[in-house]
Formats: C-alpha cells, sequence, structure tokens
C-alpha cells in the first residue's frame, strides 16, 4: 500500500508519443488476452522493486530504496538497459543486455574432457547463446580460436570447416529464436587480424555477399597496436593458425608480441605449417575498402581494452586470462561469461538555463552505481557460468543519453572545440563520481571478489592509462600531427568554456572524487564494481526517454524510423524547438526539414543544428574518443559519413580512431546497405 501511493500517474506526461508507443509495444506487460496488465508507471514500480529487493541480502529496508529508485526512473533520470525493464520482477528474470561467450576450438566439451584447450566448445556457446537470445539479451563472439578452413580434424582425419561456416551456424540461431517477438536478435563477431581466414571474414558482408550473408551479425577484426604500426608501415607480417600457438588468444600486449614472434620464427624453422605471408598495408586497405563499402567489419582494439580494465577474471577457467571480444554493438569489452549491466543518465534533465546542476547529477549518479549494482544480484543467468563470472567483477556500464540535446540547449556546435572540451569535463565529472559512489558501495557492502589481485589496489584509474597512450603517440609518425591537432582542440575549448570547468572540479572535491582521493580510496578501501563505464548505443532507452540517442548528434530533424514493431516517422524535437524558440521556421525552411531531414547550410540556426551526415567525420572521432578517454570498457558511436564519402576518408577515420586510443571503430556511409533502420528525411 505503502508503494501504491507513491505511484504518481502525472509522470505518464513526461513521455514522448513515441516513447508511450515504445513502452506498448514491447515493454509493458500483458495479459494472456493480450491486454496490458500494467502502465508505465506501475512498469517504473517493477522495474524499481525488481532491483532493490538485492538490498534485503545486506541487511538494508528494501522499501527505501524501491522508492528512490522508483523516483529516478519515472521521471525517467536514468534508465536501465532493456532486459532490465522487461524482466525484472518476471520468471525470466535475466537483467543483462549482452554477453560475451567463450568459443573454443573443438564441438563440445563432453567428447573433449582431457583437450585442455576445449573448455566451452562451438555447440556448448550456440547452445547457451540461444538461452540469451530468449531473453532478449545480444552476443559477442572471437571466433580467432578456432583453427582456419582447411586444417586438420584429428578425431575424423577430416578437415576443419573455419570460423566462417560456424559463424553462419549462429547467425540461422538468431533468424530462428525471435526473442520472444520482442527484437531482432543482436550478434557481434570478431576475428584476429593474424588469422589464416581473415581476408574471408574482411570480405563477408560485402560486394556480392553484401546484405545477404551474416545479417545477424555486426563484425569487427580484432587489430591491437602491433599489426597498426605494421599496416603503417606497409611491412610483412604471416598468418598465424591458433590450434599450434595458442598463446596468440591467451596473451595481449608486449606478451603477445613475444609469442608472436617465437610461432613465426617456429614457421620459418619449418616446425609449423606456413600459413600465409601477407601485406599488413594491404590488409588493411582490405579493411578500408570493405568499411567503406557496406560499414563492415568494424575495428577493434584489443590492446586498449585489456589496458583499461582492471583485475583478471578467470573465475570459470583458467584458459580465460584476456580479453578477446565485446558485445554486439561494441561498448562492452568483457571477459567470457561476463555480462553487461548497463543504465543511463539522462542529462538533459541536469540542464538549468546556460548550466549544469552537479550537485543532482552527482547525486543521481551515485542511485544510478548503487542501482546497477543491485541488478547484479537481482540478475538471473541461465548458466552458472554467468553468475560466477559476474559475481566475480560485478561489473556495471554507466552511461549517458541526451549529448545532443544538451548541447543544442547551451547552442554548442557539435563539432566545435568547446562541445569536444565540453565532453571531457562532463564524462570526466559522471566517470569520477561512478568511482566515489563504487567506493562508498564497497565500504557499505564488500569490494567486488576480484579486488585485492586487482590494479585498482595499485593507485590505477582508467583515465590516466589513456592519457599515457595518448602522449606516446606524439611521437609516432604517421598520426603525432593528428594527436597534436585533437589536443589542441581540446584546449581552445577549455578555453571557450570559461569557469564551468572550475565549477565541476569543485564540487568533485566536495565530494572526494579527484583523482588523488579516489586513488587512495580504491586502493586501500577497494571499489564494489570491476569496471564501471560504458556508452551504448542507447536505441530503445533514448525513444524511451525522448532524447536524442547517446553522444550522438542529432541524426536528422525529420526522419523515418524502420523498427521491427513498424515505421515510425519522427522528427526531432530539441530541434523543433530550437528553431520554434528563434522563430526561425518559415515555410520554405519546414519544406527543406520534411524533405530532407536537414536545415539549408545558410539558415542562422544550421551551425547548432547540422546532423550526423553533414558533421565531418573527424569531428565524430573527436567526440568518440573524448568519451572513451573515461570509459573503462567501450563505446558505441557510428562515425556517419555522407554516401559521397571516398575510401581515402574511411583510412582516415580509422587511422585517427586509433591513434587516440579508441577502443574500436564503425563507419556508416548513409545508403551503403539497401536496407537501413533510419532514413533523413519523411518526403520524397
Ligand atoms: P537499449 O535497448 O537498452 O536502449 P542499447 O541500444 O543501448 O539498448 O544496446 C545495448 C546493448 O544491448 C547492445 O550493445 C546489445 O548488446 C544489446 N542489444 C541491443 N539491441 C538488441 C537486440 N535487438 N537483441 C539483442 N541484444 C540487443
Amino acid at each position: 500500500d505503502e508503494l501504491m501511493n507513491k505511484l504518481d500517474p502525472s509522470r505518464d506526461l513526461l513521455l514522448t508519443y513515441n516513447g508511450v508507443r515504445t513502452l506498448m509495444s514491447r515493454y509493458l506487460m500483458k495479459r494472456l488476452d493480450g491486454s496490458f496488465f500494467e502502465t508505465p508507471q506501475y512498469m517504473w514500480m517493477r522495474i524499481a522493486m525488481g532491483v532493490a529487493y538485492s538490498e534485503v541480502k545486506y541487511g538494508n529496508d528494501p522499501i527505501k530504496w524501491v522508492e528512490k529508485f522508483y523516483d529516478l526512473v519515472s521521471q525517467l533520470k536514468f534508465l536501465p538497459n532493456s532486459p532490465t525493464m522487461f524482466n525484472a520482477l518476471t520468471k525470466l528474470g535475466e537483467l543483462s543486455a549482452c554477453f560475451v561467450i567463450p568459443v573454443d576450438d573443438c564441438l563440445s566439451k563432453d567428447s573433449n574432457r582431457d583437450n585442455p584447450n576445449c573448455f566451452f566448445g562451438i555447440m556448448d556457446a550456440a547452445k547457451l547463446a540461444a538461452l540469451l537470445f530468449q531473453a532478449g539479451a545480444g552476443v559477442g563472439y572471437q571466433f580467432g580460436e578456432l583453427r582456419p578452413e582447411g586444417d586438420v580434424v584429428k578425431s575424423t582425419s577430416g578437415v576443419a570447416s573455419g570460423p566462417l561456416s560456424f559463424m553462419r551456424l549462429f547467425d540461422t540461431l538468431v533468424d530462428v529464436i525471435k526473442q520472444g517477438g520482442k527484437r531482432r536478435g543482436a550478434q557481434m563477431g570478431m576475428l584476429f587480424w593474424w588469422h589464416p581466414d581473415i581476408e574471408k571474414f574482411i570480405t563477408s558482408k560485402t560486394g556480392r555477399l553484401k546484405d545477404v550473408q551474416l545479417q545477424n551479425f555486426n563484425i569487427s577484426v580484432t587489430i591491437d597496436d602491433y599489426f597498426m604500426t605494421k599496416a603503417l608501415r606497409g611491412e610483412d607480417v604471416y598468418l598465424l593458425n591458433p590450434r599450434e600457438c595458442t598463446c596468440l588468444y591467451q596473451t595481449w600486449g608486449q606478451e603477445f608480441i613475444k609469442c608472436y614472434e617465437e610461432c613465426v620464427s617456429k614457421v620459418k624453422a619449418g616446425l609449423v605449417k606456413v600459413w600465409r605471408r601477407v601485406n599488413a598495408g594491404e590488409l588493411w586497405s582490405k579493411i578500408v575498402e570493405s568499411a567503406w563499402d557496406s560499414g563492415d567489419p568494424g575495428l577493434w582494439n584489443r590492446d586498449v581494452a585489456n589496458m583499461k580494465i582492471e583485475y583478471v577474471n578467470d573465475v570459470v577457467s583458467e584458459k580465460y586470462r584476456v580479453i578477446n571480444g565485446t558485445n554486439p554493438c561494441g561498448e562492452v569489452a568483457l571477459y567470457p561469461f561476463e555480462s553487461c549491466n548497463l543504465g543511463s543518465i539522462n542529462l538533459t534533465k541536469y540542464i538549468n538555463g546556460n548550466s549544469i546542476d552537479w550537485v543532482s547529477l552527482a547525486n543521481d549518479i551515485m542511485l544510478a552505481v548503487r542501482f546497477l549494482d543491485d541488478v547484479i544480484d537481482s540478475n538471473q543467468h541461465p548458466h552458472e557460468y554467468l553468475d560466477r563470472a559476474n559475481k566475480a567483477s560485478r561489473r556495471i556500464g554507466l552511461g549517458i543519453n541526451g549529448w545532443a540535446d544538451v548541447l543544442v540547449s547551451l547552442d554548442i556546435p557539435y563539432d566545435s572545440p568547446k562541445a569536444i572540451a565540453l565532453a571531457d569535463v562532463v564524462m570526466g565529472f559522471v566517470a569520477r563520481v561512478a568511482v566515489r559512489a563504487s567506493v562508498e558501495l564497497a565500504k557499505e557492502k564488500g569490494p567486488f571478489p576480484l579486488w585485492p589481485s586487482s590494479k585498482w589496489r595499485s593507485g590505477f584509474l582508467p583515465w590516466r592509462v589513456h592519457d599515457e597512450r595518448v602522449s606516446k603517440m606524439l611521437e609516432v609518425k604517421g598520426v603525432s600531427s593528428d594527436v597534436e591537432e585533437y589536443l589542441e582542440i581540446l584546449k581552445l575549448g577549455y578555453g571557450e568554456l570559461g569557469g564551468l570547468p572550475n565549477k565541476a572540479e569543485e564540487y568533485l572535491a566536495k565530494l572526494r572524487a579527484t583523482d588523488d582521493e579516489l586513488i587512495k580510496d580504491a586502493s586501500t578501501v577497494g571499489v564494489r564494481n570491476g569496471a564501471l563505464i560504458s556508452i551504448a548505443p542507447e536505441g530503445s532507452r533514448s525513444l524511451i526517454a525522448g532524447v536524442n540517442s547517446s553522444i550522438e548528434p542529432i541524426f536528422a530533424i525529420a526522419y523515418v524510423r524502420n523498427l521491427s514493431i513498424g515505421k515510425l516517422i519522427e522528427y526531432n524535437y530539441t530541434a523543433l524547438r530550437k528553431l520554434k524558440d528563434s522563430n526561425a521556421l518559415d515555410n520554405e525552411t519546414t519544406s527543406k526539414v520534411l524533405e530532407s531531414g536537414m536545415l539549408p547550410s545558410n539558415h542562422v540556426m544550421h551551425p547548432v543544428l547540422k546532423t550526423a551526415n553533414e558533421i565531418h567525420w573527424r569531428w565524430h572521432v573527436f567526440m568518440q574518443v573524448t568519451f572513451a578517454k573515461w570509459s573503462d570498457s567501450g563505446v558505441s558511436k557510428t562515425i556517419n559519413m555522407p554516401s559521397n564519402a571516398t575510401k581515402e576518408d574511411v583510412n582516415g577515420a580509422y587511422r585517427l580512431a586509433w591513434a587516440l586510443g579508441a577502443f574500436g571503430i564503425t563507419v556508416y556511409r548513409d545508403k551503403s546497405k539497401a536496407v537501413q533502420v533510419i532514413y533523413t528525411g519523411v518526403e520524397g
């Protein structure tokens, strides 16, 4: 009764029409006859209750936390990832949005008990993936442990079919399991650059295979700094068989280089079969060409991901000591069996006129971290390995939503130094407060179990690692001028922000969330969560919150979105409001906007209302890496390009992202796929 009295139906009015439509189509629980079992406010309460229930385990009063969580989500200030909204307090109980599961080089563990390299075989992975799709989650895999096509299979004296054919199996799996009709499945497939089948992988969704093959996969080439150096210099590399050199996927960084070079000398000595010798520069060009043609493959840098994580999660098996993959959209690099428990702060709620309400923002970040930490305890996974891995690292992924709205309301163009500097200030604030919140939780509930052996103990902060890497790039030929330009832009932007950064810093000091204080506490008291920050695409959450998604610019002012629930004609309310407020919406402008989704380039409001395809890729990348600095898991972002962008543009964007420390990169050239989710303009 107490909680029923808390329900505030007037908060339904915070939802936009498309927000309500989204909730009705997939989120609100229905009875068997299809009628609704809950209203939005009941839904928010169900989520708050399902999550706050974990507090009982720690001897806390759950009601107090139900109320606080309800207030947070029902005002659309913070939204957890979709499965938490779908499944909280239901029989399914799976609250995580995504996972990485390993695909070892064998069909199944059952028939390979004496093989140490077979802990979780291909069919073991397929079975688990099926259960996760059913719950509405996405799955990422590294296929690079599989022996190449044409290699021997001892048990049958046969020939191996290679990673690509097994990827097709997982692709079909998604077609068959429709996620209870709630959403299309999402997968990430990766392959190491040194794998003998890499060329087939690079072109597996391109040319005549575009729009045909692997449609339920995003694909990314797993790169590292070693490969990039070879590619920039146009040097030759050997493609190697993971079956013959298992250390290739069980090491990263310097250890990997040692392993790779040892394996190459074995090849040269004729001890293992020569697979192929290729020019790294040519391999790079193939990647660029395919990405230009179809958007695939993206890149993912294993060095950055492993560098920024503070613990080693090998609780399920000692075999898994390296992060080799990410979830479907790339925002969470995970050890095998770990999951992403995502949630995002809707930044539009903390803008007051021309300033940012740091106090409320900090309070809500603290609450959001607690919420996500509770999700870990409330979660019911379909496999005990998932439970073990997740309870060991207790990683969460706090992100943001509505970044473009914030910039528009502050009159700051997305492609400006000021926007880049503001991103640095805001995300720096979010990340530091999140670590402070996690330290406070560690005091109350204990640090994450792997903390004693983690780098947090020795004064580690993920963003410092980022800065160190970027400064090293200042000495790398071919990219140093790019890095200098970026640092100049950042400095310029800070100059234009005036006193705003100081205000944020003052408040951080008050919260004891300066770097020095965080290092001191994280290394002595501990932190509750092994990883904290991740920038997700916010596909559905942005619709529910009625804001521009994640850190993306305005996609278009008027557009059509094709979803599994139907076609939505949408207008960007932030942009329309801005145009109205500044009396800049005449007939001519309106018809141009309806036709193309954009403002005429000579329009007074054009600079602050530029859309994704009008913003140069350099600015897209600058924005992405600024957020990447503050993330310990990853950033999902699309580097949009107009349809007439060239291969040289893609080449430049991929290289720039690497130089500036991105976890990965994905480009999309307008109309380069037959079917796209969003089209600009609603007429014509
Ligand atoms: P939300 O629906 O909560 O807004 P996001 O768009 O931020 O989710 O995506 C977060 C992650 O959730 C993705 O990286 C992916 O792993 C998973 N995900 C998103 N959409 C789907 C889908 N249709 N099927 C399975 N997993 C998905």
